[in-house]
């Protein structure tokens, strides 16, 4: 059975998640990249094709990562890949700790240093980007983005499409009142998250409030 390998974007995040493809495979199987707005043809050492041209090539079956941190292209682009008859595969890093009771639904990138330890949820697509853990009793929605090196602490609850910057600290929760991430929320680089956060608002600094023109003047 011939099996062909893709990594949708062909951008940063796409070049970090080729060498994990690469290591998860084992056997050299060919990998191209899949990008529908690059100009390159070649990107370390692949082929950069645009999707139509990955579904004409002759195989029969075709496997594709979506390496694109933004969840609302993510969630587009695994649409289309299933509709097209495309299987999304998970990526997982050498070097992960994953502890007890964790659940992790399809499409995940799980790079390297990032520990999850016990009784955790995680639903579909999810990113943790490079030395990010996820404590104890937490449960992540469906294409929810950690950049590198986010610590989320027990009994935090992030409802899907959040994205959470560089070097986020989320407090605990208590088991009867977890803290909770509304859906859609964006959480700036650096932020200390100390209490729950409502759907759809972008919040930054320590401790994190709202970003609004009031709350940048106040602490700068
Ligand atoms: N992209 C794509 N199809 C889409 C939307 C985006 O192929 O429908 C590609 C886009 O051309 C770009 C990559 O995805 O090359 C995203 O790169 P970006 O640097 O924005 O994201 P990152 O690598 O940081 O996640």
């Amino acid at each position: 059975m011939k099996q062909i390998y893709g990594i949708y974007g062909a951008s940063g995040f796409g070049k970090e998640v080729l060498p994990l493809l690469r290591d998860n495979l084992k056997e050299n199987i060919k990998i191209y990249f899949i990008d529908d707005g690059s100009e390159l043809t070649f990107l370390n050492g692949c082929d950069v094709l645009k999707f139509k041209d990955f579904l004409d090539i002759e195989c029969d079956e075709r496997l594709v990562t979506i390496a694109i941190a933004d969840s609302k292209i993510r969630e587009k682009l695994t649409i289309k890949c299933i509709d097209n008859n495309v299987k999304i595969i998970d990526v997982k890093a050498k070097h992960i700790v994953i502890l007890d009771e964790v659940e992790i639904d399809e499409g995940s990138i799980i790079c390297d240093f990032v520990t999850l330890t016990s009784n955790i949820k995680i639903g579909k697509s999810f990113h943790a980007n490079i030395y990010s853990y996820v404590a104890h009793d937490c449960v992540i929605g469906n294409y929810v983005t950690f950049a590198p090196a986010v610590k989320c602490n027990g009994n935090v609850h992030i409802e899907d499409h959040v994205y959470i910057g560089t070097g986020v600290i989320i407090k605990q929760g208590k088991p009867n009142k977890p803290l909770k991430i509304g859906k859609g929320a964006i959480i700036g680089a650096g932020a200390v998250v100390t209490k729950s956060i409502p759907s759809g608002i972008t919040v930054f600094g320590n401790p994190a409030i709202e970003l609004t023109k009031e709350n940048l003047k106040r602490r700068s």
